[in-house]
């Protein structure tokens, strides 16, 4: 990173750190290394501490760098998913016997891999209602109750968590708290400095930003506790190697310069969309948390530079209805995932949330979700108020 003498602001970040003009060839956009391994000049003597693709690639640097610079921390691993990225936080940070407190509107992934997979090496969790303060405090209470993990906004429900409150709970009991900022962004929202430890990313998402990349992401601050948790975090990456590859790196950074403009976008979007649809006679409720309606707005507006680009919503007609709607759109592409350039519609109770049926975490069968594209508004409500009008 250079020597600024003023904080940039976040899109400079975005473009400019990590992405020095290239020293041999001036080319202004650093090249992709593809090499697995590099050439010592002599025997134990590194060009710049290369080695080894899985122990570290100077594309993946440049990425590693811009993020953590727009995340407000110090240290960023990148890895191949978001669930990698999460995999090597739970195993870097935790101990079997220990216990998750968590959510109980998490993104579906994060639960099955806690569940499924953590649990059966003795890592335990308890997903619960996060708004309700008490309980997430008297379960932290618990000596084995370590890690706090924390999305917001929710998914698919799109609830806002206070994380400055949820940080300041986690510390007076010696956990952690882990915040997902997968559906914010580093742009909207930037939990280090509202006091999360760890921050992680599903990168394939609005990081990326044109639905072509899959990776992940952990970020840490700069105290001396993060130097310390993040050296556990590269070890894991290192050592396991969940690393992102060099061609998805370079697309992840590619997408990282343009989010602040993208995000204007979808944010403008999905507030034109969720004002449009509140009180549509098929609509039995929008959540959104750029309305004045949705329980978390003031605190969204608190913690949030805007509202991002999810939009629910609930179906007056139930299951049948969103059924319908979903598969009668054009322009909002029936499909899993979300962030992309495109609007994409999802029916989590089908689809991304389908491991989560009869679960605690289970969703509305009457809910859709939206990510909301970058495509020219009018188009959108047209395409969503034909698909309704055929109910
Ligand atoms: C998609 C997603 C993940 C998982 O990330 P992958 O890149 O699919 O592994 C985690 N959290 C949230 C909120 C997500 O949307």
């Amino acid at each position: 990173m250079s020597e600024h003498k003023a904080t940039p602001g976040f899109s400079t970040h975005a473009i400019h750190t990590g992405q020095e003009v290239d020293q041999v060839f001036g080319a202004v956009v650093p090249p992709i290394h593809f090499s697995t391994t590099y050439a010592p000049d002599g025997i134990g003597n590194l060009r710049n501490g290369y080695d080894y693709g899985r122990a570290g690639n100077p594309t993946r640097t440049a990425l590693q760098t811009q993020l953590a610079a727009l995340e407000g921390g110090k240290h960023a691993f990148s890895f191949g998913s978001g669930l990698a990225a999460e995999d090597a936080i739970i195993r870097g940070l935790m101990r079997p016997g220990q216990r998750i407190v968590m959510g109980n509107d998490a993104y579906g992934g994060t639960f099955r891999l806690f569940d499924k997979i953590h649990s059966a090496w003795g890592v335990s969790n308890t997903p619960l209602d996060l708004s309700d303060h008490d309980r997430v405090a008297s379960e932290l209470e618990d000596d084995d109750a370590t890690l706090l993990w924390v999305e917001t906004p929710s998914n698919p429900l799109m609830a806002v968590t206070d994380i400055a409150a949820l940080a300041e709970m986690a510390h007076a009991n010696s956990a952690l708290l882990v915040v997902d900022n997968t559906f914010a962004t580093p742009y909207l929202q930037q939990p280090l400095r509202l006091g999360a430890d760890v921050v992680v990313h599903s990168t394939t998402k609005y990081i990326g930003g044109h639905s072509d990349v899959v990776g992940g992401a952990a970020v840490l601050g700069s105290t001396a506790a993060a130097d310390d948790l993040a050296e556990k975090i590269a070890f894991q990456q290192f050592a396991v190697g969940a690393v992102s590859g060099p061609l998805d790196a370079y697309l992840t950074t590619r997408g990282l310069k343009t989010l602040g403009v993208r995000m204007d976008r979808h944010c403008a979007n999905a507030q034109t969309i969720a004002e449009h649809f509140e009180g549509h006679p098929a609509i039995e409720r929008v959540l959104y948390p750029g309305l004045a309606s949705h329980p978390g707005h003031e605190l969204a507006a608190a913690q949030m530079r805007s509202f991002g680009g999810m939009v629910s919503i609930q179906l007056a007609g139930g299951e049948p209805a969103a059924r319908k709607v979903a598969e009668a759109t054009k322009y909002f592409i029936l499909a899993e995932s979300l962030g992309g350039v495109e609007s994409l519609m999802n029916y989590p109770h089908e689809m991304t949330h389908a491991s989560v049926r009869g679960t605690e975490l289970a969703v509305p069968e009457n809910l859709l979700r939206l990510s909301v594209g970058i495509e020219d508004v009018a188009d959108l409500i047209d395409d969503l108020e034909q698909s309704l009008a055929g109910l």
